[in-house]
């Protein structure tokens, strides 16, 4: 057993440090290192969360000697504060508090003023010369106590709380509407009321010698511990239930004694924005619960400034000094009492991301942090709130109080986005062209949609999960996007959506908040990110944005650490720019089926599709080709000497024809052939369960004539790029391959083209024939695969898919659900399932690295821009990373945290 459980602070001095948090709490033990520091803290002591951890395993009982040592304590506050527990003309009155280790706000119980009774008021009232104030008080403490101690509280949603309904009927009867028109008389009597309602209540009578006051608040501030909200609290949070809490007892200062006491809360620097001063509010002649309650509107903390320069200047000092000390931007609590400053609390103070990226960057430019110390003090996601448009908070706030939040889906592409709902992708073009704003909604996207997700501000979709095709692309394109909202029922033939018993119809504003899901009704404003001014529209002066010099500090630093490269998903010259202006150091992924929308392209796509044989398809292709070659020619201009990764066709066939049988007799028409024929060669195509089926390379080896194509558009390309003098990189992958004999087939093939399109240009080129690795077995046969394989990347979506063999574009409907009962810890298509894909990754590196020492490895799946998946991926030593171009900045982050990290626990 210890053989210490009560900690002492006061004059300066105090048993505990900053660092005892696991014994003290986070408020014990920041209120010890104050004390250290010389701030003034009002004197107290902690009792140990060990006495909490011993109060539950020994039946609500106190471990041997703890009542002494709490006397003990007890004696040196009165001591340093120079008033006495339980005396009744100079008694000392203290609060008592929970405080665990980690923060859990408003969880837990207090009791304030503890150690009144009918005696000590006497000497409360003479020594502040104010009875008003003393009853006051009184009745406060009677309430609270009878509250969180003797459990008078309302047992249901529909009872009223009993020390609420006395205070009612009494200023129903005096006439009054406000608790501060009570006179002194007033309170007094509800000191009385009060205590009667407990004894009719309990059958006791209110405890009134204090010792037994402040025995029955510490069990139950321990006892709060496992109250429900606590309980949930700890859940969401994972927290774990054997850290325990501590109790603070801390003798009482009052904000409410006159007009030169006052009370407030302050942070060092702006949470918001991060700009260096303090920030925070007061009010004078108030407790902190009238600052919290908003019953008087606090002012800022520079009127104090006006009001008392004196404290202020003090206060200033303190504030500088904890941030200093704790080299991280503080939150505080302070009381004046008749002019005197006490410091109540200190802790780190939660943040926007965007103040959290600002404040490491100046305390590393102040001297105060590392840059190591920096880039892990950020959450890499957070710097969306850099990269993206975000809503005016304020409005937003007010708007979900207005009831106007419609309902919530994925955060799928963050960012914030209003516009006016339409339904269908071609009114996404119309729209736009007109000048409006529109919200794309769908009940889910598909590759044909493309050309309105880029008209749209923003996506909504009712189903599909992060990797739906609408979240994919829409990550790629840089749109918000919200996905898988299934509370929206959409019908497209009324072109409106139901929601809630609410209706929204097209043309209505709807605003929807891809950083958090949220979809909202009406036109909420949002604020432009002055990254992107500075680095895509270049409109903005870098040294005039203060944003942009944190962004790029925190990116220079990143690069100097991390060991991946970041490459990204981009099948568009445009998307491949913004992502070198992002820091992309290469293409890990161009998916070609997009381009096949493109322009005129579709129609001969469509005639490649239906033809009846190789020939037919043949000449379908040649028209194809010259296309093709010119989209990777602006790519390949685009990444200049950075590496290419181009996959050859993936999706099932069908998803390239129309669907209505209007649109089939227009094509039917332009191919001229018959709308029967037609209908029975896309009945042909059709397929149960197109995603395992006639997909991936198993196009190109059913047809070798698209992938001979595919090769041809891109080696042609490189050889007319590497003439005007570009070092093209280009890797032609073969996508969802499960037999290396797969692959040797379609090496075969992309190699004999090569050589002809060599010998044709008189140049050679390097380029590489590598496979996604998207099939269990091909992660499995890794060793086998990479006799062929000159690169692997990990595509972890369909990887995913057929591990769990779950529908990636399905499993929007169970999903949610296994993560609410925790039946999965979190949605594999999100972050890498460590235990099972994970486990085939880490085989498929080492088994391929065995076979082919140089085999490069990379991961193009949606995972490569998600923190915790990258840090993975640092941990099996893949080579690079591959996301959407929004992304990069956040990967080249997290890649860096992940090399500190295993530093750290080094
Ligand atoms: C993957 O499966 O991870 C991948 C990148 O390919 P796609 O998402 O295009 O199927
Ligand atoms: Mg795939």
């Amino acid at each position: 057993m210890p053989d210490k459980y009560v900690f002492f602070y006061g004059a300066g001095k105090a048993d505990g440090r900053a660092d005892m948090k696991n014994l003290l709490g986070g408020k014990g033990a920041n209120l010890a290192e104050m004390t250290n520091l010389g701030l003034p803290v009002p004197a107290g002591f902690t009792i140990s969360t060990e006495v909490c951890t011993y109060y539950y395993k020994n039946e609500d009982s106190y471990p041997e000697g703890l009542e002494k040592s709490v006397q003990g304590a007890l004696r040196n506050v009165e001591e340093v504060m120079q008033a006495k527990f339980g005396d009744k003309e100079n008694p000392l009155l203290v609060s008592v508090r929970s405080g665990a280790r980690a923060s859990m706000p408003g969880m837990m119980d207090t009791v304030l003023n503890l150690g009144l009774n009918d005696q000590t008021i006497e000497g409360l009232i003479k020594k502040t010369n104010n009875p008003r104030f003393g009853y006051d008080c009184y009745r406060r403490f009677v309430n609270m106590y009878g509250d969180v101690v003797l459990g008078l509280r309302p047992q249901s949603i529909d009872d009223t709380d009993p020390f609420e309904e006395i205070l009612e009927k009494k200023k129903e009867k005096r006439g009054i509407t406000f608790d501060t028109e009570l006179t002194t008389e007033d309170l007094k009597e509800l000191v009385a009321e009060y205590k009667d309602a407990i004894l009719k209540r309990t059958g006791h009578p209110f405890p009134e010698d204090p010792m037994e006051q402040l025995w029955g608040a510490v069990g139950a501030v321990f006892g709060s511990w496992m109250n429900e909200r606590a309980k949930v609290y700890r859940k969401l949070n994972n927290i774990p239930e054997e850290w325990g809490t501590a109790v603070n007892v801390q003798s009482m200062v009052y904000g409410n004694m006159g007009e030169d006491s006052g009370t407030g809360v302050a942070f060092t620097r702006d949470p918001a924005t991060g700009d260096k001063e303090l920030y925070g509010e007061f009010l004078m002649n108030a407790q902190g619960e009238d600052v919290v309650a908003g019953i008087r509107t606090p002012m800022k903390i520079e009127k104090l400034k006006e009001m008392k320069p004196d404290i202020y200047n003090q206060f200033e000092e303190f504030s500088r000094k904890l941030e200093r000390h704790y080299r991280d931007m503080q939150d505080m609590e302070f009381t004046i009492q008749e002019g005197r400053l006490w410091m109540l609390q200190t802790r780190a103070g939660k943040r926007t991301g965007f103040a959290a990226f600002r404040i490491a960057v100046d305390m590393v430019e102040e001297g105060l942090i590392r840059k190591e110390e920096a880039l892990l003090r950020v959450e890499p996601d957070q710097l969306n709130q850099l990269l993206r448009p975000i809503f005016d908070i304020e409005q937003k706030r007010k708007f979900i109080n207005d009831g106007r939040l419609l309902a919530k889906g994925l955060n799928a592409g963050p960012g914030a986005a209003s516009g006016k709902v339409v339904f269908n992708a071609p009114d996404a073009v119309e729209w736009k062209a007109k000048g409006e704003k529109v919200i794309l909604v769908r009940i889910e996207t598909s590759p044909e949609d493309i050309k309105g997700m880029d008209a749209a501000e923003g996506i909504l979709t009712a189903r599909g999960g992060m990797t739906s095709h609408a979240a994919l692309v829409a990550r790629q394109m840089g749109k918000v996007c919200v996905a898988g909202a299934g509370d929206i029922q959409i019908s497209y033939k009324q072109r409106q959506f139901n929601v809630n018993n609410k209706v929204v119809k097209e043309g209505d504003w709807i605003s929807i908040d891809g950083t958090t899901g949220e979809v909202m009704e009406g036109q909420l404003d949002s604020k432009p990110s002055e990254v992107l001014q500075v680095v895509i529209d270049k409109t903005l002066n870098p040294e005039k944005s203060k944003t942009y010099h944190t962004y790029q500090q925190i990116m220079k630093w990143a690069d100097e650490y991390r060991r991946m490269k970041v490459r990204t998903n981009a099948d568009q010259p445009d998307q491949a720019e913004t992502a070198i202006a992002f820091g992309a150091q290469g293409i890990g992924l161009c998916r070609t089926e997009h381009m096949f929308f493109g322009g005129e392209r579709i129609d001969a796509v469509r005639e490649m599709i239906v033809a009846d044989d190789s020939n037919g398809r043949r000449k379908a292709l040649a028209k194809l080709l010259p296309m093709q070659k010119e989209d990777f020619i602006g790519i390949f201009k685009a990444m200049g000497d950075r590496p290419v990764t181009i996959r050859t066709l993936d999706p099932p066939l069908h998803e390239f024809l129309p669907h209505t049988d209007e649109d089939l007799d227009k094509l039917a028409k332009k191919l001229g052939i018959t709308s029967e024929k037609l209908k029975a060669r896309v009945e042909a195509l059709h397929e149960f369960n197109p995603m395992l089926g006639h997909r991936g390379c198993r196009l190109g080896i059913a047809y070798p004539e698209i992938t001979e194509m595919q090769a041809q558009a891109i080696l042609e390309a490189a050889c007319e790029v590497k003439k005007a003098g570009v070092d093209v990189k280009p890797e032609i992958m073969i996508p969802l391959i499960s037999h290396v004999n797969e692959l040797r087939e379609q090496e075969r093939l992309v190699r004999n083209v090569a050589k002809e399109v060599f010998g044709k240009y008189g140049i050679e080129i390097n380029y590489l024939v590598g496979t996604m690795i998207e099939i269990p077995r091909a992660a499995v046969t890794a060793d086998e695969v990479a006799k062929v394989a000159e690169f692997f990347s990990f595509g972890t979506n369909d990887l995913t898919q057929t591990t769990f063999g779950m529908s990636r574009d399905d499993s929007g409907t169970f999903l949610p659900f296994y993560v609410e009962q925790d039946i999965l810890p979190r949605d594999p298509f999100q972050a890498i399932d460590r235990d099972g894909v994970g486990k085939l990754m880490e085989w498929g590196v080492e088994r391929g690295r065995k076979a082919r020492a140089d085999l490069k490895v990379g991961i193009c799946g949606e995972h490569g821009g998600e923190p915790s998946s990258v840090e993975f991926c640092d941990s099996i030593n893949l080579d690079y990373v591959s996301c959407s171009p929004f992304r990069v900045p956040i990967a080249r982050l997290a890649a860096a945290q992940a090399v500190l990290r295993k530093k750290k626990e080094k």
